[in-house]
């Protein structure tokens, strides 16, 4: 066998500072554990310590090399926070000093397989933060004002709890909202809201995926996309967010398994992103002009018979589509045929090229390259153009399009909706559904909304439609991630509009600055969660348990609460709500107490071990491989932090059912799909009964951003705002040192050919006037973008002003806030991210200054009129800086981005729909009321 060894590891290995790298070489099966290989010395860092050495697992001290240093470990699996994905992780407890040294990939989480992306160990500088928050705070001046005293748990939950309960006395349920940024712990929260009888559940879908959602889920009742990569032969990603940017090393590791086996990679995306860059076809479409090339290649597909027509015959509506068209007919599959054809026939390759801006010669290609790939094309779409465009949902709608011509729905090697992995816990209490309607949320205007109208909050609240007495932010930082985050600054202010600010957050942020009280919650690490996400052709469940609790509870102490174990008094959500619905209701008279009262011991409190007791014992297989090792449910997912529930999970809408349950396809009564026809929907109903009939069908909306109504002589171009460095999480790596020092700045992206018209080089400064003001960046440019669109990564410009704690000092700029003229405000920048001192000596060697520019603060609100979403790219225009403009300098005027608001709402067609219903009641909602609230009274 070849010696690949470099003359680098030759000498390291004869000094002795690594294991020789052939040591497995002829190493037999049995010398593994599921296929890991059993290690003994503490020098052998090649693979994952087996489990049963996790309660005493030795290792050199790898920062004392070459001295040999043994250090002894607890290891402790929980799950990754840093984005939704959940991966697997092994938490590293110094038994010496009692704290945990470091975070390593888990390799039984059957979704990450041991692997993490860098934000994953990362999880130790968060709960190592020199500016972290250990204690509950409250503000004692006005909101704002930065004057912040400690608080007990205790007085906090009292106050907070007995507000809450006088607002439910009072009947003024509408008024208490739980608002999510970070979700987590599948159905805890519903549980929680239903037991308090409000419909008090807000999100921030609109400002991060209704669009693509709702296109899926016109389709067939599930709003995300699973692909099986891994057994693709073709891969189709719109966007590269997902994969190289925010979610899913999980993905990732597939796609990179699928392409080794000979899957081919079509990335479509204004930007060579890292996706891109590996990819076999790269489209950088101008913005908005996705659809019109999925409908391209639809056409391709039907014209040249590289459809599926069993799927299509018996799994797509197209009776429903013909009957519209021709209703005295009984039509056969062939005149559907014959219609799409008809229907699609504008859309040839040389259209599409031109309106995407590509070439027309491998659309064709890509085509037979899906054909070829038949049941086994994998495609993606998550924000991209979909979050980006009006219309966007469309983009979705139009790419699912492809899976169903080619039958490549629910199949090995296909697209899943993301229902059949999810894992749907069972509790010990499951309160019945709230009966409130919250217009905040479900405004008549958007009866489609994909998920709550959060990005209008702050316009509704001025229009005088509410208030909200008690609000929650929860990991949710909007004022810094939302587009127009000054008008939330406005509404943050005004005690009218919302009388309590409780900011549950582990860092502070821009709006946590703005809270009455700030509850730290814990990092990955300090809380409990359950997760299940669809990573990968299978369903599984990972538990993400507060470390040192376990570490404790291993050493034979007994912890009540969470916080006992934790850093100063960090907490957890789950207690944190079973502990305040008790004080919303101390004597149990609003019915609320009796949802969170242990099951087993009278009159007591629900602990959390008893509340995952249940859960766990109810999931299908996990009490029987516990059993195998002496262990509980419970204790076998506090040994391993996850868990495969199924193996394989497509094909399910051929589930055979009984006659109410299912419809007949071939020849037998079947699950199908949960939409109105339990089948695909090619032809829309609900589109036509909510007064949208042009669109019942897969089409092409033009975007607000459309290219062709640019004109660059004017500097204007299309702001790709969407997009995100793979190191970054949205607003909460600024106290991630590690990921600050790889991505400390987002300069503008631009083309060479724009730069040069414009004269400009990189890290010149340039003005970005959007519709409602501007901010000052500099760019970068390169070929990694396509002439005439722009791009800025969203995740950095991180700011405090002098009067607020010190925090996230890694990447927080301090700046001047000026209200020039009513709602006129101006943001400069006083310091740069400076060195300072701390308990950590990294802290004095910051080599970084400048830590980027808040873009999204400067985007007025776009809602889609159909799904809701904030439609994020702009039409900007740019400049070079003028002499009195600095780095970061933003302009914002809110009565600008107020009238936007209103204009963007004539474009709406409000509710009532059939039968007077607010929204159509096969729409999905995250808190469903009662299916009676979905009507008006009125
Ligand atoms: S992909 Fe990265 S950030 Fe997301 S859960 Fe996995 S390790 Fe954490």
């Amino acid at each position: 066998m070849e010696d690949k060894r470099s003359f680098i590891e030759k000498a390291a290995e004869s000094l002795g500072f690594i294991k020789k790298l052939d040591r497995y070489k002829g190493v037999s099966q049995t010398d593994f554990t599921d296929g890991i290989p059993k290690l003994t010395e503490p020098g052998d860092l090649a693979n994952f310590p087996p489990p049963e050495q996790w309660d005493n697992w030795v290792e050199y001290d790898a920062t004392e090399l070459p001295k040999r240093i043994k250090k002894t470990y607890s290891i402790i699996p929980t799950t990754c926070f840093n984005c939704e994905a959940a991966c697997g992780l092994l938490a590293y407890v110094d038994k010496e000093k009692q704290r945990i040294r470091k975070f390593e990939g888990n390799p039984y989480h059957p979704a990450s397989r041991g692997k993490t992306c860098a934000k994953g160990p990362a999880t130790i500088n968060q709960i190592n933060d020199t500016d972290r928050i250990l204690y509950p705070m409250k503000q004692t001046g006005k909101r704002g004002e930065g004057k912040w005293e400690r608080v007990s748990w205790d007085e906090a939950l009292e106050d907070i709890g007995s507000r809450i309960g006088k607002v439910l006395q009072e009947k003024r349920h509408n008024e208490i909202v739980y608002h999510v940024g970070r979700p987590g712990n599948e159905g805890y929260m519903n549980r929680v809201l239903n037991g308090w009888g409000i419909d008090g559940h807000n999100s921030h879908t609109n400002i991060c995926s209704a669009g693509a959602r709702f296109g899926y889920n016109i389709w067939h009742g599930s709003d995300r996309p699973s692909p099986d990569y891994a057994n693709a032969k073709f891969i189709l990603l719109m966007s590269a967010h997902l994969e190289s940017g925010h979610y899913f090393n999980p993905h990732s590791q597939r796609i990179i398994e699928a392409k080794l086996k000979g899957a081919k990679l079509c990335v479509i995306d204004p930007r060579l992103s890292n996706t891109a860059a590996r990819a076999d076809y790269w489209l950088p479409t101008f913005p908005g002009t996705e659809a019109a090339l999925f409908l391209s290649l639809a056409k391709i597909i039907i014209d040249e018979n590289l459809y599926n027509r069993e799927f299509l015959e018996n799994w797509v509506n197209w009776q429903d589509y013909m009957k519209q068209k021709n209703p005295d007919t009984t039509p056969e599959f062939s005149e559907f045929i014959a219609a799409i054809k008809d229907e699609y026939k504008s859309y040839t390759p040389e259209y599409a090229a031109a309106e995407c801006g590509i070439d027309a010669e491998v659309i064709p290609e890509i085509a037979r390259e899906i054909g070829k790939a038949g049941t086994q094309f994998a495609c993606h779409s998550w924000r991209s153009a979909a979050s980006g465009n009006l219309g966007g949902w469309q983009t979705s709608r139009c790419l699912h399009f492809l899976s169903v011509l080619v039958g490549a729905v629910g199949t090995e090697g296909g697209t899943l909706p993301n229902d059949w992995n999810k894992f749907k816990p069972t509790f010990h209490d499951t309160p019945p559904p709230h009966k409130q309607w919250n217009e905040l949320h479900y405004p008549d205007e958007y009866p489609l909304s994909h998920y709550e109208m959060s990005n209008i909050l702050p316009y509704l609240l001025k229009e005088g439609r509410g208030k909200l007495d008690v609000y929650f932010t929860r990991v949710f930082n909007p004022v810094w991630t939302y587009p127009d985050g000054f008008s939330w600054m406005e509404m943050l202010q005004d005690k009218d509009k919302v009388g309590l600010h409780v900011a549950l957050t582990p860092t502070w942020s821009e709006t946590a600055f703005l809270a009455d009280y700030v509850l730290p919650m814990g990092h990955a690490s300090e809380r409990h969660d359950l997760n299940s996400y669809e990573t990968h052709q299978a369903m599984w469940i990972a538990f993400r348990q507060p470390v040192m609790r376990e570490y404790l509870r291993r050493q034979g102490k007994e912890v009540k609460l969470t916080y006992e174990a934790n850093i100063g008094e960090v907490w957890e959500e789950d207690e944190f709500f079973i502990e305040l619905s008790w004080r919303i209701d101390p004597d149990g008279s609003l019915g609320i107490r009796k949802h969170f009262e242990s099951p087993d011991k009278q009159g007591e409190k629900l602990s959390v071990d008893e509340y995952y007791t249940h859960i766990f014992n109810n999931v299908p297989g996990l009490s029987e491989r516990a059993k195998q090792e002496n262990l509980s449910a419970l204790d076998y997912m506090k040994k391993y932090g996850a868990f495969e529930v199924n193996q394989t999970v497509i094909n399910q809408h051929m589930t055979e059912v009984t006659e109410d349950k299912g419809i007949k396809v071939l020849g037998k009564y079947r699950q199908g799909f949960p939409t109105p026809s339990r089948k695909q929907e090619f032809f829309s109903q609900t589109m036509m009964d909510w007064k949208w009939n042009e669109y019942t069908i897969p089409g092409y909306i033009k975007s607000h951003v459309y290219w062709r109504g640019l004109d660059k002589a004017k500097g204007e171009f299309i702001l790709v705002p969407t997009f995100r460095l793979p190191t970054m999480i949205h607003s909460r790596s600024g106290n991630a040192k590690w990921l600050v020092e790889i991505s400390n700045r987002n300069p503008v992206w631009i083309n060479t050919t724009d730069a040069d018209q414009l004269g400009i080089q990189t890290d010149d400064l340039v003005k970005v006037n959007t519709d409602i003001g501007y901010f000052v960046d500099k760019v970068w440019v390169t070929e990694s973008i396509r002439p005439g669109v722009i791009a800025c990564s969203h995740h950095l410009g991180r700011w405090r002003r002098d009067q607020d704690p010190p925090a996230n000092r890694w990447v927080m700029n301090t700046v001047n806030i000026q209200e020039k003229e009513p709602g006129k405000y101006t943001v400069n920048t006083v310091r740069q991210i400076e060195r300072y001192k701390s308990s950590d000596k990294d802290s004095e060697h910051i080599f970084w200054k400048e830590g980027g520019v808040h873009q999204n603060i400067t985007f007025p609100p776009h809602p889609d009129p159909i799904s809701g979403m904030h439609c994020w790219h702009q039409k900007v225009k740019i400049e070079k800086a003028g002499t009195d403009d600095s780095y970061g300098d933003i302009f914002v005027d809110t009565n600008k981005s107020f009238k936007i608001y209103k204009e963007w709402l004539t474009m709406t067609r409000p509710a009532p729909g059939p039968g007077n219903l607010r929204r159509p009641l096969w729409l999905n909602r995250p808190l469903k009321p009662v299916t009676e609230a979905f009507y008006y009274n009125k």
